[in-house]
């Protein structure tokens, strides 16, 4: 009946041991201790299933094959255990191969001799039970040492941690400390005679198992994120400040340290305890929870500094401190200015492109000597207005202007006094005439005027009345006093009719004006729908 309990016991044990096992192994990649873990489970599950085999069968009548089973698992606990401790206690450390070689030396041994026992007799001495004392070899009383020597440097590593590693740990490590008493407390049972002929070791080391394998999987994420902040609060280059409730520091970064003491090279060596009015900034209660400023060279530092405070509650609506995150903005400040100054240059040149271009698109319209509009120009209004005629049936004239005997200025007085007739014929057109008629030099000493929405007749009257301003006028052309006269040609639009037609008709008007004894203006008449409507 005790041999079946314990029997039970130990294969139920061996498959908690074999689960933890499993999920470990499925889990090793996160972190060092949990593949270890999954070795040091898979360790117990043999052995406590080896031994729960020999509970039924009887220890002396077990076959050799459970033994060396019985010893592989035994033999993985203690170099298990402390290599558990190691990456328990040191979330970087990884064990390196020469020290899963060394630690493989013992167990080879001790499994070597038990193996071959039998025949050698090197791990019992002949004819003694198991267990028995006075069956002790120098290669048994060897393993038992060095375990009992690998388990206490274990529990040594995890106990230092208890008591010197950081705070938020302190509960991991005591509660694997305590996870180590049962199979402690078994093997004393064992060893002091209490239960006899059967180890507790397993069921013990079975619930050391179980409970550091919840403390990896369950608590680490509990511990890895203070651990996770803490690191981020001392790596970030954005400054931390925190304060207690009379707005003294109670805990810096090393960012806030290294800025402080560049704006302020003479302050104390010891920070926490200062007013923080006295290190960076002022943070006033009234102001709400949360501030956000910018310090534009922050007390003639040269620096530029965004700092926001926020109020720190206890839960209850109580206030109980502040928190300031301040960010160096010097070069993005500097950086935001230089792009301002860029876009500015930018716009400016783009201005200037524009005034250029439009200074262009001016001239190339415009005739140079007298700064009237050119034929190209003219060309251009012709289309639309021709266009804009037909469409609305609204009337539309033009004038062909030109002067009389031109070639005998410039032949008597010389080609400059030509262009200053020219030039001031081209004052007296542009003064004469409104917004939207177009005064444009049509070439050499003609001039074309374009009349939207004006009839032949009144472009007629019009015509006439300028060619008796220009006679009356006198001209000045260096010391000369000229006078000048001009003959006129003058047609409207009638559907239908293209720019050249319209031009062609005033062109023949003109010229009859010339046939006629020049110095007059004359309606376009005759073939064809240029007449001027008389
Ligand atoms: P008509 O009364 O028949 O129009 O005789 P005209 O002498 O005015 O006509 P013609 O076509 O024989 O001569 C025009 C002259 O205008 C010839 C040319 O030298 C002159 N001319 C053309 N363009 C310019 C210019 O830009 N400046 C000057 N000074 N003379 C020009
Ligand atoms: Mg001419
Ligand atoms: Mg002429």
């Amino acid at each position: 009946m005790r041999e079946t309990v314990l029997a039970l016991l130990f294969v139920l044990s061996a498959l908690v041991a074999a689960w933890v096992a499993g999920v470990a192994w499925r889990r090793r990649s996160t972190t060092t201790a949990t593949g270890i873990l999954a070795v040091l489970a898979s360790a117990i599950a043999l052995w406590c299933l080896s031994g729960g085999l020999m509970a039924v069968s009887g220890d002396t009548g077990a076959p050799l094959v459970l033994w060396v089973l019985l010893f592989v698992g035994i033999c993985v606990v203690p170099p298990g255990f402390l290599l558990l401790s190691w990456a328990l206690t040191d979330r970087g450390w990884r064990p390196s191969r020469r020290t899963v070689l060394l630690l493989t030396v013992e167990p080879v041994i001790t499994v070597g001799a038990v193996a071959t026992d039998p025949w050698l007799h090197g791990f019992l001495a002949p004819g003694a039970a198991p267990l028995d004392p006075a069956g002790i070899t120098p290669i048994s009383l060897a393993h038992v040492a060095y375990s009992y020597l690998l388990l206490a440097a274990a529990a040594a590593r995890i106990m230092y941690s208890w008591v010197r590693g950081p705070h938020h740990q302190r509960m991991l490590y005591g509660l694997t400390l305590l996870a180590a008493l049962p199979p402690t407390i078994g093997n004393v049972l064992n060893v002091t005679g209490v239960v006899r002929d059967v180890d507790l070791s397993p069921l013990g080391f079975c619930v050391t198992l179980t409970v550091t394998y919840w403390l990896f999987v369950r608590r680490s994420l509990y511990e890895l994120v203070p651990v996770a902040r803490q690191d981020v609060f001392e790596m970030i280059n954005d400054m931390v400040v925190t304060l207690d409730g009379s707005a003294r520091i109670l805990d810096l970064n090393p960012a806030a340290d290294r800025l402080v003491r560049r704006l302020m090279p003479d302050l104390p060596a010891r920070l926490t305890g200062l007013p923080m009015n006295e290190v960076l900034c002022d943070v006033d209660l009234s102001e709400g929870t949360h501030t956000d400023r910018i310090y534009a060279d922050y007390k003639g530092s040269g620096v530029d500094l965004n700092v926001r405070v926020s109020t720190l509650g206890d839960g209850r609506g109580g206030h109980v401190g502040w928190a300031v995150v301040a960010r160096d903005i010097t070069a993005l400040n500097r950086q935001r200015v230089e792009l301002e100054a860029a876009n500015a240059r930018l716009r400016d040149q783009l201005h200037t492109i524009e005034a250029l271009r439009a200074d262009l698109a001016e001239q190339a319209v415009r005739d140079t000597l007298t700064g009237l509009y050119n034929r190209r120009h003219l060309v251009e209004c012709m289309l639309r207005e021709t266009e804009r005629a037909g469409r609305e049936g609204s009337p539309l004239s033009l004038a062909l202007l030109d002067i009389d005997h031109f070639k005998q200025i410039n032949d008597r007085y010389g080609h400059l006094a030509g262009d200053q007739v020219l030039v001031r014929l081209a004052e007296l057109l542009a003064a004469e005439f409104r917004r939207d008629e177009v005064v444009t030099r049509h070439g050499g000493e003609e001039f074309v005027i374009l009349f939207p929405g004006v009839s032949g007749e009144q472009a007629l009257a019009r015509t006439e009345a300028l060619r008796g301003r220009v006679e009356a006028e006198s001209v000045r052309a260096g010391e000369h006093v000229l006078s000048i006269t001009l003959s006129a040609g003058v047609s409207s639009y009638v559907s239908g009719m293209s720019c050249d037609d319209l031009l062609s008709a005033a062109d023949r008007a003109l010229y009859a004006a010339k046939r006629a004894g020049r110095n007059r203006v004359e309606p376009a008449r005759g073939p064809g729908p240029s007449g001027v409507a008389a």
